[in-house]
């Protein structure tokens, strides 16, 4: 079930509970909290309920309930303990297009109440859908311990000024930074510990000098190979300050719904058709965007120093005088080892990695092959998927031995994670017997054949065979007698 969070203004308006016990009483008690019109209808109440009907807080029905009640309500609690009645109370509130609300029972229940960590103005609503109200409520204990109790103090003291602020910053940018620091600077310290009065000293002072015009910057952040926990505190500061984001296509979804809300997304992908494809149109973006005095993330795949043209664009910035951050990231190659079970240095198997593109600028003949193809070490290739072949022909010619393992690792670190093994000689043919797509990384060398036996991630690695792992382990010839060599790598790792 998907629903539609909304908070509802309720004060003054007429809302019938049906129920008397401890249940009725909890929600009577947040109806009152936000100024409902409550009558409570059942034969028996709570003290408290007593209380309040005898405050004339609410009002009181104690007879059957009737459908006629219903004629000026905005909305329906039902409450009792009786499957029954909730039902009949749900059905006739439903006809009247009135939403209700039974308690535990979510198909009964056309709203749901939510889960509250209460900081008033302030308020944060948990729903799970009625699925897992546990996991709700567990979280919203978790909320109460990370949120201070002067959140409260805070919003009420940015109402307080709200309009002053507008009118000193008209500049939006201006304004969202001003209200950054208000939130995480000295005033939310001061009303942390207690010192409104201070606190709201600290707050017209900082108003008071506060600069109107905002200057542009750009922070180039890695993103990663997709899985959102593996950005880095950093990075995720960085998206939520972001006015706008420019990212590439490589970037998951899961790492952008991590941006603010109100941030302007903007694909710069190399697609086909999109003006803003080629590297001199994502610098127009850049500066356009800086110079609007807009705070900007350049937002890249993996590590923005990694194959990613990161210094090109650094370069550019530089000479419009635009300031400018990095954030590093995790990049594939670290990534997709990681999560394939493939230590990419190793006491006995690997001594020295390369990180190599396979197409790109440094064209496949620019390549250094007598080096790349030296054994004992480790080749992170990325963006090869479609030059496997030549890449495997080239590396054989030049000495690497044909059994040399080779792990092809597809979207790595995502759900969708595939990891095909196999030795140098089948490289190209596994690669598309299991149509391995974009995007993947190759790790090629002894090391690689350690996703055997320490994957850990997602499905376990396809295409393995019992020769292949013979043959890597064994060496490079694969005529030497199988031994029980899956054993001696076994205990090569814990040797360590
Ligand atoms: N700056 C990026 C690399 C950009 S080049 C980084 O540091 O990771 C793009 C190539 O990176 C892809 O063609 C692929 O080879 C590799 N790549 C990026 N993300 C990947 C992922 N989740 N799984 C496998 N390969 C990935």
């Amino acid at each position: 079930m998907k629903l539609y969070p909304l908070f509802a203004d309720l004060s003054h308006r007429a809302v019938l509970v049906v129920g008397g016990g401890a249940v009725a009483e909890r929600k009577i008690a947040a109806l009152l909290g936000a100024q409902a019109q409550v009558t409570v209808n059942a034969p028996v109440l709570t003290p408290q309920l007593r209380r309040w009907v005898s405050e004339g807080r609410i009002a009181h029905r104690a007879d059957a309930f009737q459908e006629g009640w219903l004629e000026r309500i905005w909305l329906v609690v039902a409450a009792t303990s009786d499957r029954e009645t909730n039902a009949l109370v749900a059905t006739l509130a439903g006809l009247r297009r009135i939403f209700v609300n039974v308690v535990d029972d979510a198909t009964l229940s056309s709203f749901h109440v939510p889960a509250v960590v209460d900081r008033a103005p302030l308020m944060i609503a948990i729903s799970s859908g009625g699925e897992a109200p546990m996991l709700a409520r567990l979280l919203r204990e978790r909320l109460e311990t990370l949120l201070d109790h002067s959140l409260g103090a805070l919003a009420t003291l940015a109402a307080r000024l709200r309009s002053r602020i507008r009118a000193r910053l008209p500049d939006m940018a201006a304004r969202r930074q001003f209200y950054e620091t208000l939130f995480a600077g000295p005033v939310a310290t001061l009303l942390r510990q207690g010192k409104s009065k201070e606190a709201g000293q600290a707050a017209e002072q900082a108003l008071a000098s506060a600069s109107p015009a905002h200057p542009g910057s750009v922070v180039l952040v890695g993103a990663g190979p997709g899985d959102p926990g593996l950005l880095t505190l950093r990075a995720l500061r960085a998206l939520n300050e972001a006015d706008v984001i420019l990212h590439d296509r490589l970037v998951s979804t899961e790492v952008l719904e991590l941006a603010r809300r109100d941030a302007e997304r903007i694909e710069v992908g190399k697609q086909a058709g999109n003006h803003h494809t080629t590297q001199d149109g994502i610098h127009a973006l850049l500066l356009e965007h800086a110079c609007a005095g807009r705070r900007v993330v350049r937002l890249k795949g993996g590590d923005p120093f990694v194959f990613g043209r990161g210094g090109e664009e650094l370069e550019f910035l530089r000479s419009h005088e635009i300031p400018y951050e990095v954030v590093p990231g995790i990049t594939a190659a670290v990534a997709c080892a990681a999560y394939a079970g493939i230590p990419l240095t190793h006491r006995d198997h690997a001594q020295s990695v390369r990180f190599v593109t396979a197409h790109c600028r440094n064209s496949l003949d620019t390549l250094d092959w007598l080096a790349l193809a030296q054994e004992q070490q480790t080749l992170a290739v990325y963006m090869g998927v479609g030059g496997l072949a030549s890449l495997q022909a080239r590396l054989i010619e030049h000495g690497r031995a044909a059994t040399t393992p080779f792990a092809l690792i597809e979207n790595g670190s995502r759900a969708e994670q595939r990891v095909v093994i196999g030795t140098l000689a089948n490289l190209a043919e596994r690669a598309s017997a299991h149509a391995v797509g974009s995007p993947a990384l190759l790790i090629l060398g002894e090391v690689a054949a350690l996703a055997q036996s320490l994957a850990w991630f997602g499905q376990p690695p396809l295409g393995a065979t019992v020769h292949d792992i013979r043959a890597a382990a064994t060496g490079r010839r694969s005529s030497i007698p199988p031994a029980p060599v899956h054993a001696d790598l076994l205990a090569a790792i814990h040797r360590g």
